[in-house]
């Protein structure tokens, strides 16, 4: 039986109309590759067209969600679309966002609701099957925006002894001061004027080779472990019942030695009779 179905899976491989057939090597066995991994072939085609990080990029969201937006959320200032630090100029905010994260271990497609057990496997998943979902028009890849942003310092990577270059220090900080002008324009008001200056001295200042000011040096964004509020609460909840069963302990203990005299002192009294 199983073999019918080998000879009918070989003719169908072999039969003349499909294109691919005639372009592949003439070997058998490199058809019956061709045959089962084309689809594969034809997927990751779609994948490689995208060249921008998305690691990268996601390293760059994060300085600008912790070291950034809580500053332009505090001067109620509406970042414009031209500036390249807008969420809609990030390639890959739309899937990012369709990353449903439970666990460590347990992340869910938003799209197609598939589930994985790490990060990069879910990020393949949507480099194969949502790849159209892409926003990849020219400028939307954050990832460029690294060298400004000091992306390595966010990123899960060996700390690095670097000799500073003088080149990519002066590259970086041009590239830093273009964003702060596009970005916030000092001629767009107080606000956008006051974020200038923050811009310059929370990331350009610090591309010098002389050491001078290190980056994210007005701080980011304060965040509540919950892993310590829920310790707090545990805590505060077994304290009582822990000094009550101490209290019913004590006192249980107490009433049981003064039993324990009344029983003595009855039994001294009956003795001599
Ligand atoms: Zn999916």
């Amino acid at each position: 039986m199983g073999n019918y179905f080998l000879i009918a899976f070989l003719l169908l491989c072999f039969s003349p109309s499909p294109n691919w057939i005639q372009a592949s090597s003439p070997g058998q066995s490199q058809d019956l590759e061709d045959c089962t991994h084309i689809r594969k072939n034809q997927q990751h085609e779609h994948a490689n067209e995208v060249h921008c990080s998305r690691e990268r990029s996601r390293a760059a969201w994060k300085v600008i969600d912790e070291y950034l937006m809580p500053f332009v959320e505090k001067e109620k200032y509406q970042i414009s679309n031209k500036c390249r630090l807008h969420p809609d100029n990030d390639m890959f905010r739309d899937q990012e966002l369709h990353k449903i994260n439970h666990d460590v271990n347990e992340w869910r497609c938003g799209y197609c609701k598939k589930s994985f057990y790490a990060e990069k496997y879910i990020d393949k998943h949507f480099d194969n099957r949502h790849y159209h979902l892409l926003n990849a028009t020219e400028g939307n890849c954050l990832a460029y925006l690294c060298g400004a942003l000091h992306c390595d310092l966010v990123m899960d990577l060996q700390p690095r002894k670097t000799k500073c270059n003088p080149a990519s220090a002066v590259r970086n900080r041009h590239l830093c001061e273009t964003l702060a002008d596009t970005c916030f324009p000092v001629t767009g008001g107080l606000s956008a004027s006051r974020l200038h200056e923050f811009f310059l001295h929370q990331f350009c200042n610090a591309h010098s080779c002389s050491g001078g000011q290190k980056p994210f040096s007005r701080g980011g964004k304060t965040r509540t472990n919950a892993f310590y509020v829920v310790i707090s609460v545990l805590v505060l909840m077994l304290l009582p019942l822990f000094y009550g069963f101490v209290y019913l302990y004590q006192r249980g203990l107490k009433m049981s030695t003064q039993d324990l005299r009344r029983i003595s002192r009855a039994g001294r009294k009956k003795k001599p009779s």
